[in-house]
This record gives C-alpha cells, structure tokens and sequence, in this order.
C-alpha cells in the first residue's frame, strides 16, 4: 500500500529527516568518548573525579541511549518514505494524520493505534 501524500510533504519530510538525523549523529559523537569509543568521559585520577565521571556517565549513557533510539526512528522513517510507505500506521495500515505527522516525522502509528496501546499497558 502506498500512501497518499503530497510530494511537498514528503519533500518538506524527508529534509526534516534529514536534519534530524545529522544533528543526532552529531550529538551521539558528542557524547562518545573518542579514545576509549564509550560514553564514559575522562576528567582525571582523583575520588572526586571519579564520582563525577559516574554521573555524567550515568547521564550521558541514557541521552545516547535516547539519541541512538530517536536516529534508528529517523533512519527507518526514511527507509518507508524511500519504499512509498511512508505515514502508514504499522498497526492498522491506515494514514496517520499529517499533523501528527508534521509534529513528530518519526510517528509510525496513528492516533487511535498509539491510544490502544498506551491504554493496553
Ligand atoms: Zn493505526
């Protein structure tokens, strides 16, 4: 099924996607310690330095974590706007409202779907 959007949205989409995708890359760079390739960061030596390095590792793990999951969203959205599936609910394979859709790019089930769901748990 194909879906039935305008080729502006799509375009204004997929730029967006685009965006979001090379600020999360950015931001996952950031926040990955060059040498060691973790999150954990290097202050120094010392006990004091020590417990700071666990907090801002114990932050930095869960703000890549949300980045990482957010870039996998961004990347198989534009994986389904290459395919043409694009803005399908993966639940009920309905489309899902442009303007949810123009509030958050990376939305993979309508409203009703997600309400479902949110209720189930
Ligand atoms: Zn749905």
């Amino acid at each position: 099924m194909n879906s039935s959007f305008s080729k502006e949205f799509l375009a204004e989409t997929k730029e967006t996607l685009e965006k979001q995708k090379i600020r999360l890359e950015r931001q996952i760079g950031d926040l990955t310690n060059k040498e060691t390739g973790s999150a954990f960061p290097s202050y120094g030596e010392g006990e004091d330095e020590s417990a700071e390095e666990v907090a801002t590792y114990d932050a930095n793990l869960q703000l890549l974590d949300a980045n990482q999951s957010e870039l996998r969203d961004v990347n198989e959205s534009m994986v389904r706007l290459e395919k043409g599936t694009y803005g399908i609910c993966k639940y009920c394979n309905n489309p899902i409202d442009e303007q949810r859709l123009r509030a958050r790019a990376t939305s993979s089930s309508c409203v009703a779907c997600k309400k479902a769901l949110t209720q189930e748990l």
